[in-house]
């Protein structure tokens, strides 16, 4: 899909691995026992970490809630310059975060080499907020007193991040948090430990301090979480992963009306109507699909392509699929593996279920026969409208094309979904693309583009996809908390 680079030796790449333990107050330190983190291009362990328990947890909480009511207390201008000097430690040590997310996650060099920079850009992004925050001044309606609104931060926060984009979403949440005044506590998914690791590296070589930000690894998600959300200091929740978990950690909340922000999944409609740039809409679909081998919440997972250029589409769409090269991130390849053989051995009985219901496979459909954990790209076509695929999220290299009526049709059929995080479409009309970005039933509509994430943008969906919006203009008041203050004038100077 991209220029690809050299793949580094293993000996650079061992020197890359970061510390391994967790990180409370301002100190790496050892949990009490290890789990092993494991390369999916091929199985090998990478690296075993400390496994954080519900004392050590706890022990983050007390660390994260003592430096809470200081760190609120420092002025923007110095929190903004720890972030400034955050950034510029990230911009030094790019080749660590690019190889080891690679390492971990199994994208390849040139994903994380794009996800690393679109990180960088996100804490930047927050670095410059964090001397901008606003509040109000205004009369009361009656008119007999003034209204005075600032923003206070929430309090202590619990980050909970997935594997498919470890540097981002940890960046994403801790940047705003940490801009806003809160203290964090981030726990790393069991797959991509390391990566958040370099990035606590980063927090505490800047002079963040102590106790302000937190660091947890463990195999035993629930065994941490659910104490510390039912711990009256924690306030807020913000959590990236699946619907399932989201909806969990809601109800765990529900008893101390946690704040929370969701980002869960999606199931991507992309859309493509009959006067579409074909060429543009073939390529964006390949990278919205392929990218980090399907598993993005944001990928296109269902293609709706109007039918009187669907013949068109789908036919310069599987050549580039079969054109796809899969492989070891560490080469230069296209698409790499599932992060697990468990979620690359569900594939073949997806296939089946999706050829069941009426799909035919295009190009693809099986395993690869690897110590690693891939898939081969795979295109999935179906006449008509078919409801398997509504609200069913496949996250793999596994494409279906369904061949619509009009764009009534795919409109309906686009909205059908219990999901609403990212949606696509295509169009030379002005109209029709105004018309779908209104109706299109999604906190996200890329048009004529399958790639939406900025920082400048607020990124969140609706319904099962979620909560709030994270960065834009306004993500980082997802960490603080309306205070607003009554105020009584005297009528005249006395
Ligand atoms: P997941 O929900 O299984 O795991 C996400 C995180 O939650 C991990 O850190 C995991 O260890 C933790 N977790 C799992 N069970 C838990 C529990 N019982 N209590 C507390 N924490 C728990 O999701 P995943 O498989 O890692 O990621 C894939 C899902 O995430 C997909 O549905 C995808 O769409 C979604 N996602 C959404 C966004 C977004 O911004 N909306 C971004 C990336 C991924």
């Amino acid at each position: 899909m991209t220029d690809h680079p050299k793949e580094p030796d293993s000996d650079t790449l061992s020197a890359l691995i970061p510390d391994t333990r967790l990180y409370i107050d301002g100190a790496w330190v050892g949990g009490a026992d290890q789990f092993d983190v494991k390369n999916p291009a091929d199985g090998s362990v990478v690296a075993a970490v400390s496994n954080a328990s519900s004392a050590d947890a706890l022990r983050a909480l007390d660390a994260a809630a003592a430096a809470q009511d200081t760190w609120s207390k420092v002025a923007p201008r110095a929190r903004a310059d720890l972030l400034h000097r955050a950034h510029r430690l990230m911009t030094e040590r790019e080749e660590a975060f690019v190889r080891i997310m690679t390492l971990e996650s199994g994208k390849p060099l040139t994903e994380a080499r794009a996800e690393y920079q679109l990180s960088v850009d996100f804490l930047l992004w927050f670095a410059e907020q964090t001397a901008h925050l606003h509040g109000s001044y205004s009369d009361s309606s009656n008119g007999t007193f003034r209204i005075m609104v600032t923003h206070q931060p929430v309090g202590p926060c619990l980050l909970i991040t997935p594997w498919n984009f470890p540097l981002l979403m940890i960046v994403r949440k801790a940047g705003a948090a940490l801009a806003a005044g809160c203290t964090t506590i981030t726990k790393t998914a069991q797959e991509t430990p390391l990566t958040g690791a370099l990035f606590t590296q980063v927090l505490h070589d800047a002079g963040f301090p102590q106790g302000v930000a937190n660091l947890l690894h463990t195999t035993k998600s629930s065994g941490i979480s659910e104490p510390l959300i039912k711990d009256k200091r924690l306030r807020k929740i913000s959590f990236t992963g699946s619907t399932r978990v989201g909806s969990l950690l809601m109800e765990q909340g529900a008893g101390n009306i946690v704040n929370s922000s969701m980002e869960l999944g999606g199931d991507g409609p992309f859309i493509v109507l009959d006067d579409a740039d074909i060429d543009l809409a073939v390529d964006q679909a390949i990278i919205c699909k392929f990218r980090n081998a399907g598993q993005a919440c944001v990928a296109a997972n269902r293609i709706i392509v109007d039918k009187t250029v669907e013949p068109e589409f789908t036919r310069k769409f599987v050549a580039k699929v079969k054109a796809l090269t899969v492989g070891n991130g560490m080469q230069p390849i296209d698409v790499g593996p599932m992060i697990s053989a468990r979620q690359r051995d569900g594939l073949s009985a997806t296939v089946s279920q999706l050829t069941e219901a009426g799909g035919e496979v295009l190009t693809g459909g099986s395993a690869i026969d690897s110590p690693g954990y891939f898939f081969e790209p795979t295109v999935i076509r179906f006449e008509g409208r078919n409801e398997i695929m509504c609200s069913n999220e496949l996250f793999a290299p596994i494409a279906t094309i369904f061949s619509i009526d009009n764009a009534a049709a795919a409109l309906e059929f686009a909205n059908e979904s219990d999901f609403g995080l990212a949606s696509y479409v295509f169009t030379r009309d002005i109209s029709r693309a105004i018309i779908f970005g209104e109706k299109l039933a999604f906190g996200m509509v890329g048009i004529n583009r399958g790639i939406m994430a900025d920082p400048a943008a607020p990124f969140g969906g609706t319904k099962a996809s979620g909560i709030g919006r994270e960065a834009g203009h306004d993500g980082i008041y997802e960490f603080m908390e309306q205070k607003y203050m009554a105020l009584t004038v005297a009528e005249e100077l006395s």
